[in-house]
């Protein structure tokens, strides 16, 4: 089948859409063009991995784009600018939520359980920044640059941080929300607004356990997310010297588990009942592991394998006090999706960094548009795509084919059909 009409047809049929995308509203009071065909056409945009709306204009001239979209107009770059402003966030983020609970319904997640719990990630990142354009949403700071004397100058920096929640499985990754951080805000705060945003729309149920890293090893977060229902496993820093201290002490008197997993050999301890900076949290967990393992390097021309060992510290919440030390530590490495996996490829394949339209509304609907291509895209290739499960393609092979498929126009019809 030609791939786009391939791709719409899958997410049409088992993630309904079309119809999700008509449900997106927007605030202008005389609409010339609907808000149906621009959100289409901006979904296409996204999936197509088209970074400026200068570019998607152009896009909107091709005979198979018009197919797909049912509006055989160019949509001009200030149009898809000024709906961006005026959209509601939160129907883009129910067609996010919904598709993505869909998958759960269809067993897209089973894959990614550890021991029946699925695991969420957070992590910040930081999308852009400018030293000239600024809105009302932007952060600042100051730094410092050297002229071409080498004189030193101090100026402010303008720029745009989220907070994302994630799900990394063997299979794929899903993005299931994000938060953006408001200025001189701490990360920790926009993550439990997203949390507690996520508890409402996704449920209490969807997941079991948030994992972080060591910036959000605080109690009051860790209460905050223990409260809303889920288990925490976050990295342990050597800045919280008491609690270090005593697992250590204690790591002498405690019996050491051995496994081999990813290759790795592993070395575990589980100290139970240590105390936290915050009184309010009681005792804590914590787990301590020592991993071993080779990998190959290149040495003057020749691959040499050589070994390798890190050293890792989680602390547990009670929520996880029926789970074993191994599951910890299975949780605790989920964090690395993130940066490995779908920051790396939304960076590098889907502009993540480039800022389309600087508005606070526009910002945040293009990431969440973005997400939901990301998403689907993921779902349809890594899940649905034979060709990649049996390793004959790459990403960016079946993105290139979807886009030359737009040239089949008289095989593509519009996407609201059906
Ligand atoms: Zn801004």
């Amino acid at each position: 089948m030609n791939p786009i009409k391939g791709f719409w047809h899958y997410a049409k049929k088992v993630y309904g859409l079309h119809w999700r995308l008509k449900g997106v509203r927007d605030d202008r009071t005389q609409a010339k063009i609907p808000t149906e065909v621009v959100s289409a056409t901006l979904f296409l945009g996204m999936l197509l991995r088209i970074g400026a709306f200068l570019q998607l204009e152009q896009e909107s001239k091709r005979w198979g784009f018009q197919r797909l979209t049912g509006y055989a107009q160019i949509v001009h770059d200030d149009l898809l600018a000024y709906v961006c402003e005026r959209y509601r966030v939160e129907d883009w983020r129910w067609v996010l939520v919904d598709v993505n609970r869909q998958l759960k319904k269809n067993k897209g997640l089973e894959s990614a359980m550890i021991n029946g719990l699925l695991v969420v990630a957070l992590d910040a990142n930081e999308q852009f920044h400018s030293d000239k354009r600024c809105c009302e949403a932007c952060s600042q700071r100051r730094i410092k640059v050297k002229d071409s004397k080498g004189v030193e100058h101090e100026h402010i920096q303008y720029y745009h941080r989220q907070v994302y929640a994630h799900i990394q499985g063997p299979d794929c990754s899903v993005i299931l929300d994000l938060e953006p951080i408001r200025p001189g805000e701490d990360e920790c705060r926009a993550a439990l607004r997203l949390l507690g945003r996520m508890r409402r729309m996704y449920g209490p149920r969807f997941f079991q356990v948030v994992t972080v890293d060591a910036w959000y090893t605080k109690g009051p977060f860790l209460l905050a997310v223990e409260k809303m229902g889920w288990g925490v496993v976050s990295v342990l820093k050597q800045e919280k010297y008491h609690i270090n201290t005593m697992a250590s002490l204690l790591q002498r008197r405690t019996a050491c588990q051995e496994l081999v997993e990813a290759k790795r050999q592993i070395k575990l301890w589980d100290i139970r009942h240590l105390d936290f900076t915050e009184e309010a949290m009681g005792k804590v967990r914590v787990v301590i592991a020592d991993e071993k393992w080779e990998q190959n390097h290149r040495v003057g021309g020749t691959l040499q394998r050589q070994e390798e060992q890190s050293h890792w510290r989680w602390m547990a919440t009670r929520k996880l006090d029926g789970y074993g030390a191994a599951v910890v530590w299975r949780i605790g490495h989920r964090r690395w999706g993130v940066e490995n996996d779908a920051f790396n490829e939304l960076t590098q394949h889907y502009h993540l960094t480039h800022c389309a339209h600087h508005h606070p509304v526009a910002i945040l609907v293009c990431l969440l548009i973005k997400v939901l291509a990301f998403n689907l895209f993921e779902f349809y290739v890594k899940l649905n795509g034979k060709l990649w499960r049996v390793g004959r393609t790459t990403l960016r092979e079946i993105a290139r084919q979807m886009d030359l498929s737009m040239e089949q126009w008289e095989q593509l019809e519009p996407i609201w059909s059906g």
